[in-house]
């Protein structure tokens, strides 16, 4: 598997704030069960819908990097990061279809809490003519029908498809998987480095070095 070959193109944005095993797990298993050739993390610089993030975009995209070093079917977007203008997915997908071309088939990779959260993205129905989304399920989020916004629920219904489907456009579809349920998230780990306690076992080693390294996350929520 390599990143960015011709083939299936997974991409993986968040705040990464810090990047944990639950975003790794989710990478890797859609690339397993999606059969992609490789997933883009694509850390936030300033995210929308949320608050500033306890670390910088330049610590939360070296811990990125430190995670995705050696994974060779992991490769690390800094565009949104080194942008002055504030992060949205689809002028990310605009970008990345200049890039990639109108026939790339690209893979938008989220966990169920961020599905349900869609129709509060900016242009949120542009998505789905620039890439599918494959949604992977997360401990404590539904993704039954009637849990999500109705206008979601109904492209959930209509783009509904096998992860076959996916190598055969550039995007359209909305393929659901099941993930190993970890109920790992970055708001418990800066929680948890607040009261000073340590995420080890949360995080990759590289990463919990880096925040202690760089002090990060130690004042409370
Ligand atoms: P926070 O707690 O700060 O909101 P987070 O841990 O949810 O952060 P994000 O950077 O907001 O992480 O998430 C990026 C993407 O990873 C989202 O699509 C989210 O659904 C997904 N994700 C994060 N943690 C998990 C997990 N444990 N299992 C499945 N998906 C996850």
């Amino acid at each position: 598997m390599r990143a960015d070959a011709a083939g299936v193109l997974g991409i993986l944005g968040g705040t990464f704030d810090p990047v944990h095993f639950g975003h790794l797990r989710l990478a890797q298993e859609a690339a397993d069960c999606l059969q992609l050739d490789g997933v883009r993390l694509i850390p936030a610089g300033q995210p929308r819908h949320r608050g500033t993030p306890g670390a910088l975009a330049a610590d939360r995209l070296a811990m990125v990097r430190l995670a995705a070093a050696g994974v060779t079917h992991f490769t690390v977007d800094a565009a949104e990061v080194l942008s002055e203008q504030p992060s949205y997915t689809v002028p990310t997908l605009e970008r990345l279809r200049g890039e990639l071309g109108e026939t790339q088939p690209i893979v938008l990779i989220v966990g169920a809490d961020a599905f349900a959260g869609l129709p509060r993205w900016h242009r949120w129905r542009e998505l789905f003519a620039l890439a599918h989304i494959g949604v992977a399920t997360r401990p404590g989020y539904s993704l039954e029908p009637e849990q999500l916004a109705p206008e979601l629920a109904a492209e959930f219904a209509n783009r509904s498809a096998t992860p076959e489907a996916l190598r055969g456009a550039a995007g359209g579809c909305i393929v659901p998987f099941s993930m190993t349920p970890l109920e790992i998230s970055a708001t418990a780990i800066r929680a948890l480095i607040g009261a000073r306690r340590t995420p080890r076992f949360l995080v990759p080693d590289e990463v919990l070095d880096y925040i202690e390294a760089h002090s990060l996350y130690r004042q409370a929520p």
